[in-house]
């Protein structure tokens, strides 16, 4: 874990900008993007999309693939984190980028500094990092590539995160404060303390055990389930208050294994007290004992974070354990590969339409392309 890299935000300019968001709006409907498209949405001459996008290549923004169907361009994480960054610049949220502070399967943390220099938290979703990697081995991918990419995927991560931040704090849930959400990127206040599994001794551990239960009880009150309530995602303050995170993999309580999620969160707690603290308390939250008396699954739903989203998302962590195992395993999938050979060129029809739709993106590349070269005044 170190630095977040930033070199290469100096060498870029405004053009580079354009070429990355007309690379990342191809990508929409395009495993890899070819050149004429992406130079259409930025509205740039072929020999200098061309020439941009070597720039790009050489700063591992980009790659170069060879499709099914033609070769062409992709975004790489690393493109899709500076496009972020540079819009969360743009809107004075972040001013600069520092330490990694957390890694997980489906994230990357870093410290940040907003532009008055107080601390901030960035969360980079990955969600389908994984299938990202093997991207040549999913044939499904091709049929919902829309839903399967791990773009959309790790961008409704980040939203359904902020979305349920934000009706949290306003609640006076104990949670990180919400920032801003800017694609896969969620800003966040910095809690200031100590992840419950690096806490070895309580001043009253009943206490503390309480407050977790409450804190389940409560969510439920309201609709949900956190379902990932373990001692990761606890960050005890020096003041003793336990402040919860992560919350891309919340739940409904009307969800069909709600009581299985439910009593997993619960139990987790039970768990995780009876092996730190040796503390064994046989009262704990039943889920036939919840009276629901918000609906802060429905209000998240209609905030933007629509049914849909939440559909492709849990698939990709249902999708994303599958995945884990296989690849444990060996990798059958290869061989279906080889046949697929790309042909060269695409079709005069594609074309067009893939005209037409960089037509209609030109507006929304404009609204981003109002934001300044901040690289300038950096
Ligand atoms: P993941 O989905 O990868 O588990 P988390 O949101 O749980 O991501 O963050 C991973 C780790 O980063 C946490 O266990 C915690 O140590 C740290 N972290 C995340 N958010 C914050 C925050 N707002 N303040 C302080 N530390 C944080
Ligand atoms: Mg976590």
């Amino acid at each position: 874990m170190g630095k977040f890299d930033v070199s290469a935000l100096r060498y870029l300019e405004s053009e580079h900008f354009r070429v990355l968001m007309a690379l990342e709006m191809g990508m929409k409907n395009h495993e890899v993007v070819p050149l004429p498209l992406i130079s259409s949405i930025a509205g740039l001459h072929r020999g200098a999309t061309f020439r941009v996008l070597g720039d790009l290549l050489k700063n591992r923004l980009g790659s170069y693939e060879r499709g099914r169907r033609y070769d062409g361009y992709r975004l790489t994480i690393r493109g899709y984190d500076y496009l972020s960054l540079r819009a969360l610049r743009a809107r004075e949220v972040v001013g600069s980028v520092g330490n990694q502070i957390g890694v997980g399967k489906e994230s990357d943390i870093y410290i940040a500094g907003d532009s008055d220099k107080n601390d901030v938290v960035l969360k980079f979703h990955r969600l389908g990092r994984t299938s990202f990697r093997k991207i040549k081995e999913k044939r499904d991918y091709h049929k919902k590539r829309h839903y399967c990419s791990w773009l959309y995927l790790s961008r409704i991560a980040a939203l359904k995160e902020f979305s349920f931040l934000e009706a949290l704090y306003k609640r006076n849930f104990p949670v990180p404060k919400p920032i801003d959400a800017c694609r896969h990127v969620v800003v966040m206040g910095l809690v200031d303390g100590l992840t419950l599994c690096h806490v070895d001794s309580l001043p009253n551990v009943g206490e503390m055990y309480d407050k977790l239960m409450a804190l389940i009880v409560r969510l439920a009150r309201y609709g949900v389930i956190h379902s990932d309530f373990n001692e990761f995602n606890i960050i005890v303050t020096h003041e003793g208050e336990p402040i919860m995170i992560d919350f891309p993999q919340m739940v409904s309580i009307d969800h069909e294994n709600a009581e299985f999620y439910f009593n997993r969160d619960v139990q987790c707690v039970r768990d995780v007290f009876k092996r730190k603290f040796d503390f064994d308390c046989d009262e704990f939250p039943k889920f036939e004992e919840i009276e629901r008396k918000h609906n802060l699954d429905v209000e998240v739903s209609a905030s933007g974070f629509t049914k849909q989203m939440q559909l492709d998302l849990n698939q990709a962590y249902d999708k994303g354990q599958f995945e884990a195992h296989i690849e444990e395993g060996s990798s059958e999938t290869d061989e279906e590969d080889e046949e697929e050979e790309s042909d060269g060129d695409y079709d005069p029809e594609e074309l067009e339409a893939i005209q037409e739709e960089a037509e209609e993106q030109k507006d929304a590349l404009k609204q981003e392309n109002r934001f300044t070269n901040w690289i300038e005044s950096a």
